[in-house]
């Protein structure tokens, strides 16, 4: 079965061809627009009228790209939340166009869950994990636990990555911040202390993202406090996931998101992981960041394990929780 899938909840559009091939996920095309501010965050109809703008041409890409015939498509997978409501709303009419002129099924599915699954289906030996989903708006552990997938612990305010960001902006760095944060964190040993805030399974940024920013206000050293953002920050999400892998007695944990391409962030959960007698993984670059193939993935996932999704049911829902979603395809 060939699944084409559409992402479309916040910055990036994507489309993703995936084949299914002995139960796991080939990956045909992946191909990805980012919409980046000229300045300050996401402004949802900029971005959406970006998405609008660019999503025919690449439909029309993946197809000639991965050498297919629009008639070999055998479903039509999209994000249908959660996620910024005009971003959603152009990627599900695209999606829905799609379905009715090809005359295939649609279905709409959770971002959330979609970046696990593609670690579940493209990773070798990757089959029950924690998935530490860290993204831009996002931040969540997630796990498979009594029939859906729950989330044991998340952000109470702002995405580890729009934290980042948000810091980068105040000091006057591009977007996307992350990368750049990385870079000059490599500068510094030199710890300036910083709120670890967790709430049983919960954390919260905003106030090290505050004390970060006085911080640059005071003239500190900016390696020093990316440096000091990358250990805190990093720490709180790993202590958050080795206790849900202790809680659910998983022996594997997977990152996700656009985050987990940090390196500081993948040795310290690597670690945490090797302690623990645990597998660790993480997908390649393309497939951590939203993409169109991991929501083709999930849509061919439920799609074969019999859910069905009417014109009606395709409504976007801004607030799908990683939990409302049915999961069929798990034993
Ligand atoms: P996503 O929302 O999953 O597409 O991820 C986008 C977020 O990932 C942005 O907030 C970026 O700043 C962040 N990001 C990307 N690469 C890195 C990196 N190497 N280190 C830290 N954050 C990163
Ligand atoms: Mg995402």
């Amino acid at each position: 079965m060939i699944c084409l899938g559409i992402e479309g909840t916040a910055h990036s559009i994507g489309v993703g061809l995936i084949k299914d091939v002995n139960k796991t996920c080939r990956v045909l095309i992946n191909l990805i627009k980012t919409y980046k501010p000229e300045k300050g965050g996401i402004h949802p109809r900029e971005a959406a009228n970006h998405h609008a703008a660019y999503i025919a041409d690449l439909i029309r890409d993946s197809i000639q790209k991965a050498k297919v015939d629009f008639n070999d498509i055998d479903l039509i997978a999209f994000s249908q939340g959660p996620g910024l409501g005009p971003c959603l709303r152009t990627a599900a009419t695209a999606a829905r166009a799609l379905s009715l002129t090809l005359e295939k099924p649609l279905i709409g599915v959770n971002h959330c869950v979609a970046h696990l699954e593609i670690g579940r289906g493209t990773v070798k030996g990757c089959l029950d994990p924690v998935l530490l989903y860290v993204s831009g708006a996002n931040t969540q552990v997630i796990a498979f636990a009594e029939g859906k997938y729950r989330v044991f612990g998340e952000t109470l305010d702002v995405g580890i990555g729009n934290c980042l960001d948000k810091f980068g902006r105040a000091v006057g760095l591009e977007f996307p911040c992350g990368p750049k944060i990385e870079e000059l964190a490599k500068n510094s040993t030199h710890y300036l202390s910083l709120p670890y805030s967790i709430k049983g399974m919960d954390i919260a940024f905003s106030g090290l993202l505050t004390a970060a920013e006085n911080y640059a206000q005071k003239g500190k050293r900016l390696e020093d406090i990316c440096y000091s953002m990358q250990e805190t920050t990093f720490a709180m999400l790993t202590e958050v996931t080795e206790r849900a892998m202790a809680h659910t007695e998983k022996q594997e944990v997977l990152l996700g998101g656009g985050v987990a391409s940090n390196k500081r962030l993948q040795k310290m959960v690597q670690i945490m992981a090797t302690d623990r007698g645990a597998k660790f993984f993480v997908p390649s670059r393309d497939l951590c960041v939203d993409n169109g193939a991991m929501i083709a993935w999930l849509g061919f996932l439920t799609y074969q394990s019999g859910q069905r999704m009417s014109i009606d049911e395709s409504i976007i829902n801004q607030r799908f929780r990683t939990d409302m979603m049915e999961v069929h395809w798990r034993g």
